[in-house]
């Protein structure tokens, strides 16, 4: 059994309700999330009377079956989380944008995007500066130095820095220079980095494995929520496909269900999502339609030259119109986005 408790029980209210869980001579255990407090307790078909919690003070729900979604469920009446990012509120009403290149490859590279990205609206600047190539031969990042000069481009331009870490020996870093902590498709189910990052508070951006049922996905999120940091954001990137015309088929039908079943924010990466820039605008159009709290979008002013996704990344006057159809999708559901930034 489950009992779940709002936001405003009293430590009193709490205990008064673990001392009648004990009563039945069972282990109580309790975790806390920023919304509310799951106290769980293995009790047994009708050993205990759900009725009698429900009018215990502070008890919002019970539930009788043990749902392995504890602290990523949605349950009735909750609010949706925001998640604050120095400012920047993810899962309200604004939709986040999330841009820059694949990967970190220089000071001018980043500088000339940081400003582009920021003049259209954007309010993170995105780029790899550790990256989980396919190919050990490929770039692999230019790490430290690259989100050193990431960070200080975002600086310049009033931006916040997402950035994929791969380690656990890279958190502290991570944590001096990212707003955001991305965790990528491949490391989802790398369960003892997520178990490490429960630790902090800073907040991680969540990819969905390219594998990954929705349900393996809220559980990768529920070890961090379970660990201690609530700042959790949902981020589908698109799975494997049978349909050798692409790589990947970026699930929209996740933002939706995801939005039933879980109260954290979901974006939508539609670059890694596709594959190809010109199913990116499209793509995000859509995502947004489909109710997501934000895009992570791969841009670049020479993709040609791009060392890691140049093929996927849109050119810098697609960013510009695919931010302008986009402030029109969000406004015909009630949401915004940032107006372009004159003084960029
Ligand atoms: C990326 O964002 O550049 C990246 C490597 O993403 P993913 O983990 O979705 O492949
Ligand atoms: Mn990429």
């Amino acid at each position: 059994m489950m009992v779940l408790m709002n936001r405003e029980a009293t430590e009193e209210m709490i205990q008064a309700v673990i001392e009648r869980l004990r009563s039945s001579g069972r282990d109580v255990k309790r975790h806390e999330s920023r919304l509310r407090t799951c106290l769980e307790a293995a009790v047994q078909g009708d050993e205990l009377n759900e009725k009698e919690f429900l009018s215990m003070d502070g008890v919002v729900d019970v539930i009788k079956q043990s749902s392995p979604f504890k602290l990523v469920a949605c349950k009735a009446g909750q609010e949706k989380t925001i998640v604050d990012v120095d400012g920047v509120r993810i899962g309200g009403e604004e939709v986040i944008i999330m841009a820059g290149p694949c990967s970190v490859e220089s000071k001018e590279q980043i500088d000339h995007l940081a400003k582009m990205v920021a003049a259209n609206g954007a309010k993170l600047l995105r780029g790899g500066a550790f990256k989980p190539r396919t190919s050990p031969y490929s770039f692999q990042g230019l790490g430290e130095k690259g989100l050193r000069i990431l960070r200080d481009a975002a600086d310049a331009h009033g931006l916040k820095v997402i950035s994929e870490l791969m380690s656990i020996g890279q958190i502290e870093m991570l944590q001096e220079y990212a707003h955001i902590i991305q965790i990528g498709t491949r490391n989802m189910a790398n369960y003892d980095l997520l178990k490490s990052l429960a630790k902090i508070k800073t907040p991680v951006l969540l990819k969905r494995g390219m594998g990954a049922t929705i349900s393996e996905w809220l559980l990768a999120a529920e070890y961090l929520l379970a660990g201690g940091n609530p700042n959790v954001i949902l981020c589908e990137r698109g799975i494997r496909t049978f349909d050798s015309a692409k790589d990947m088929i970026l699930d929209l039908s996740a933002i939706p269900i995801v939005g039933r079943m879980s109260h954290l924010p979901i974006i939508a990466d539609p670059s890694h999502g596709t594959g190809f820039r010109q199913y990116v605008t499209p793509m995000s159009r859509a995502a947004i339609a489909a109710g997501a709290d934000g895009l992570l979008v791969e841009v670049h002013h020479q993709p040609e030259k791009a060392l890691s996704d140049g093929p996927q990344a849109l050119l810098l006057d697609q960013f510009t119109n695919m931010m302008s159809q986009c402030r029109k999708i969000a406004e015909a559901i009630g949401r915004f986005i940032a107006e372009p930034n004159e003084k960029e």
